[in-house]
């Protein structure tokens, strides 16, 4: 059994009420599991500063002067979860670790259960996903909000585990292959999913926020629900299309009923209320239709600029 170098990436965006305590928590799991030999000494926990306004990136700074086995990194500005997710995972591989577990700095998610995914890795799991086993610590408007999510991707064919957020390990021969796309936009939950690696799942306890209030509103987590969609399925292109097909159907036909009418009967019933509602009604579906074809546009249009990623200012090594 080869002992392993492990990196626990931790995202950070305004987390100042939170990071100590986080370093603490990782660190007592981190000297548990070097005591026990299950990761080697030179395993270390990596920050990302996605930009924060408040005394975030200071307490990183604090921390890793006094001990080095916090590392970490400050964005420019803000760039999203993802980003920040995603350049930790960099940062492992440019470390050289044979694998990485990313972890909410809120530490939501039971840092314990880093132990059972690394016992899946020694069994040969490239991917370890995290599974909550409920969602009791979450608000209504997120709970009813997460299974909209889950229920259209399954629908649209993007295999994402439910009730799976970006807790997981991932080897390095995952990272490797993550280095082979250059997506703009890599949506994580789907990638590590659909690359098809051996993948385990661990259930864990969920736990309320340490400190502080989600960083997550309703506009970032549409946004990153239809960054999903558009990266994994193509699946709401093929409905516009068979909505249009269907709809121009059922036009011809009540459009033949009318003539006929006309021709036999020489009466035509208009009504202006039926007129407005149907107007609607169509323009709606249309505009529904054209919105949904931007998505892909504009998901085009982004990853086409070929922008950096994210763009880090500073760094602890
Ligand atoms: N986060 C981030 N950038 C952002 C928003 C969030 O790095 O733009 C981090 C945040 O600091 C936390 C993790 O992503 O470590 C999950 O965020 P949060 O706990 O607020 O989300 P929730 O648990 O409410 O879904
Ligand atoms: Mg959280």
């Amino acid at each position: 059994m080869n002992t392993p170098k492990l990196a626990i990436i931790v995202p950070c965006y305004n987390e100042e009420l939170c990071i100590k305590n986080t370093a603490e928590k990782l660190l007592e799991v981190l000297d548990y599991l070097i005591k026990h030999n299950k990761i080697r000494r030179e395993s270390f926990i990596y920050f990302v500063d996605d930009g924060s306004r408040d005394n975030t990136w200071k307490i990183m700074q604090y921390l890793h002067s006094q001990n080095r086995i916090f590392k970490g990194q400050r964005f420019l500005k803000n760039f999203g979860n993802q980003k920040a997710i995603l350049a930790g995972l960099e940062a492992a591989q440019r470390f050289d670790c044979d694998c990485a577990v990313s972890i909410d700095a809120d530490l939501q998610q039971d840092e314990w259960a880093i132990e059972r995914f690394l016992d899946k890795y020694q069994k040969g799991y490239d991917v370890v996903c995290g599974i909550r086993n409920d969602r009791k610590t979450d608000s209504l408007f997120k709970k009813l909000t997460a299974l909209a999510f889950y229920k259209t991707m399954n629908f649209l064919g993007a295999n994402i585990p439910v009730n799976h957020s970006d807790f997981r390990l991932v080897s390095r021969k995952a990272l490797n292959i993550m280095e082979l796309y250059n997506e703009r936009y890599l949506f994580l939950r789907g990638f590590f999913n659909d690359v098809g690696l051996k993948t385990a799942y661990v259930h864990f306890d969920v736990k309320p926020r340490f400190a502080g209030r989600s960083k997550f509103n309703l506009f970032s987590l549409s946004g990153m629900a239809l960054n999903g969609i558009t990266s994994y399925s193509v699946v709401p292109l093929r409905l516009v299309s068979i909505l249009g097909f269907m709809m121009t159907i059922v036009a011809v036909i009540l459009g033949s009923i009318a003539v006929c009418h006309k021709i036999f009967f020489s009466h035509f019933q208009h009504d202006w209320v039926i007129d407005f509602i149907m107007s609607c009604f169509f323009g709606g579906i249309e505009l529904f239709c054209l919105g949904s074809i931007g998505e892909y546009i504009g998901q085009i249009f982004l990853e086409v600029k070929g922008r950096p990623r994210y763009i880090t200012d500073l760094e602890l090594k």
